[in-house]
């Protein structure tokens, strides 16, 4: 995996600006700067061999500076660029092969910038040295004692400047690193790390770009937003490395997908703009501008879930992503831009609610309206004319294979012969209101039903009775609880309230209170649907919980080659660690159960033993089991 470049402030960058910072405390430093003086420099004496063996450099010597004297005019500049001399004393007499003074061509040198001191015989010389640049001219009788002091003067002058810029240089590249910096807050604040995509303002800023670019030619904007619904628990069970390494991924996946439907559906007019965002830790949100009959919807639909809804392959592990798509259009489905990425997200919550992949906010709204208000009257004549029935799936026993319980599930006859789903009409019934009386309906038949089965001399089982979130938010529900149980005579230790991870055990709905009421009447709970909701693992750890139901999407990708079943091991043990009774449900093979039981899974419920069946039904197989 590569990670983009640039977006971290890193050790390196930290090293740096040490680094600046050192060089300027330095230079403001004094006691640096003097030591600085204080090592040895070097002075270089250029002149005819006779003039040289006159001069009197002890002076020199004693001032701390080294010197070097050279009497052949040909080297001097090498002499003088390989020394990096302080200062240079001339003879302005000292002549090259072309008669000029060798402390012109000195002077002349575009790389050296070393002060000249020149020792001259006459006023033409002094001029001459004081016109092309000299930093100083000594007049004939020569006294080396002034001569080193004002190399000392020329040496502090050019030690002066040096700091001088270097300070100057400390400076630009402290502004330049400030820079930096800045860009990379700017970067950081845009973008994820992870996989370098636009983060969720950045994708809000693009959404308001490409708006701007449809106004003219009747184009639309296709908001879809893609949630992995297993991304927290590939965190939780295989790491954050992992993890990333799936967001990297689908990634890579999406803009391919984008890609494609982008070529494969050419836009009449105007410009195509298509854009990937990782806008929460699972959820990734698409962005593109589509003809006005909005055709791309559909290709891009196909080509996300059929890419994503295939195994990924994890550090040798085979992981389900479980996709599902929201999408919405701006300006056709939603006319306020900044509501286009939250509706998009509401659809996608709406899809995963229902256990669909996928839903598309208008087409949502328009078939919804109609199919709930049909649901919904005949849910008003079903409830009077007590049309709803419960039918009631064993629970075993991993170990004993034993029938420990069952979990009450609604059923509603149709005149066909056919049942409605409850998947599809308790959504309707809770959106409605309904779904409260249902739900006493449900706990009242369920607790009537375990007072009828011990009438009749049947061993007690465990009633599990699902409860939805409306049920829960009303502050009567423990005392409806408690009457019920009351009025039918039942042992509570033998009632089972399952709260789903995906509704009543959402993030939004506060509970632990209400949790902590329902166990004080000496119920047991259970977390339904796990690993389905978006905050699984968090909810463990503070809620009251006593039984841990693995949902069934996990328990159908069982297969003995070890595929997911790394996630559901993980699962297992993580209800062991929090003293959960772990079920497993949807258990449909002999290869699930031996697979659940070698990870130490408690109990089971699926068609491999039976589905839900009638109180008879159910009593005979209690019978029939050891
Ligand atoms: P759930 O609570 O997860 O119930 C388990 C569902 O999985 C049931 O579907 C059950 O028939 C089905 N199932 C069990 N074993 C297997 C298996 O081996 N293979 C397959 N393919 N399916 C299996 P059902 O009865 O259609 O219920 C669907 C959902 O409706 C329930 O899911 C629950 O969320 C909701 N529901 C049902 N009854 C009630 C109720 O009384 N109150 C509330 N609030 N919700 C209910
Ligand atoms: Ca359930
Ligand atoms: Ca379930």
């Amino acid at each position: 995996m590569t990670k983009p470049a640039g977006t971290h402030f890193d050790s390196d960058d930290l090293h740096e600006v040490t680094g600046i910072l050192e060089s300027l405390m330095s230079v403001a430093n004094d006691e640096n700067y003097v030591e600085d003086q204080d090592s040895e420099k070097r002075v270089l004496l250029l002149g005819r061999p006779r003039s040289l063996r006159r001069w009197d450099t002890r002076w020199l010597q004693q001032s701390g500076f080294a010197v070097t004297m050279v009497d052949d005019a040909e080297n001097a500049l090498v002499a003088a660029e390989s020394l990096e001399p302080c200062a240079v004393i001339a003879e302005a007499a000292f002549r090259d092969s072309s008669r000029l003074p060798v402390y012109l061509r000195l002077l002349d040198a575009e790389d050296l910038d070393v002060p000249v001191i020149v020792l001259s015989t006459s006023g033409s010389e002094t001029r001459d040295a004081l016109d092309n640049g000299a930093y100083d001219v000594a007049r004939k009788p020569f006294d080396f004692r002034i001569v080193s002091r004002r190399v000392r003067q020329a040496a502090q002058i050019a030690d002066s400047g040096a700091a001088l810029e270097q300070t100057r240089h400390s400076l630009r590249s402290a502004v330049e690193l400030a820079d930096r910096v800045r860009e990379q807050k700017r970067t950081s604040e845009s973008f994820e790390p992870v996989t370098g995509l636009p983060n969720r303002s950045k994708f809000q800023e693009l959404l308001r770009r490409s708006a701007t670019s449809i106004t003219s030619n009747g184009n639309v904007l296709l908001v879809c937003v893609v949630s992995l619904n297993r991304f927290n628990l590939i965190t939780e069970a295989l790491g954050v490395k992992q993890s990333d390494q799936v967001a990297f991924d689908t990634a890579g996946i999406l803009r391919e997908c984008l890609q494609s439907t982008a070529d494969s559906v050419k836009l009449e007019s105007g410009l195509r703009t298509a854009s990937v965002a990782r806008i929460d830790p699972g959820r990734f949100a698409l962005l593109m501008t589509v003809s006005p009959d909005a055709a791309e919807l559909d290709e891009l639909r196909r080509v996300v879930m059929e890419r994503l809804s295939a195994p990924m392959s994890v550090d040798g592990q085979t992981v389900y992503l479980s996709p599902c798509i929201g999408a919405a259009f701006y300006p056709t489905d939603v006319s306020e831009l900044s509501q286009v990425l939250g509706k998009a997200e509401s659809a996608m919550r709406d899809a995963r609610s229902r256990g669909a992949q996928f839903c598309h906010h208008s087409k949502k709204v328009d078939k919804d309206i109609a199919r709930k208000l049909q649901i919904e009257n005949r849910l008003h004549a079903a409830i009077d004319n007590k049309e709803l029935r419960l039918a009631y799936q064993p629970l075993v026993d991993i170990a004993s294979s034993r029938i420990v319980g069952c979990e009450a599930l609604l059923r509603w006859p149709q005149p066909d012969g056919s049942f409605l789903p409850p998947a599809e009409f308790v959504p309707i019934a809770e959106a409605s209101g309904l779904m409260v009386s249902i739900g006493r309906f449900v706990l009242n038949s369920a607790c009537r039903q375990m007072a009828d089965w011990r009438e009749r001399g049947m061993d007690p089982i465990r009633m599990s009775v699902n409860v939805s979130k409306c049920q829960l938010l009303d502050p009567g529900f423990p005392d409806v609880v408690r009457r019920c149980v009351e009025t039918h005579g039942v042992d509570p230790g033998l009632l089972d309230l399952e709260l789903s991870e995906r509704g009543a055990l959402s993030p939004e709905t506060n509970v632990v209170s209400r949790l902590e009421a329902l166990k004080e009447l000496g119920v047991s709970l259970s977390i339904d649907d796990f690993g389905t909701g978006e905050a699984a693992i968090a909810y463990l750890k503070d809620l009251p919980l006593d039984v841990l139901k693995i949902d069934r999407s996990y328990i159908m990708e069982l297969r003995s080659n070890g595929a997911e079943s790394a996630i559901t091991s993980a699962m297992v043990a993580l209800g062991q660690k929090l003293n959960l009774t772990v079920v497993a449900e949807g258990v449909e093979s002999n290869e699930q159960l031996a697979m659940l039981r070698g990870m130490g899974c408690d109990q089971y419920q699926g068609f491999y033993l039976s589905p839900a069946v009638s109180p008879d039904e159910l009593a005979s197989l209690v019978q029939k089991t050891p």
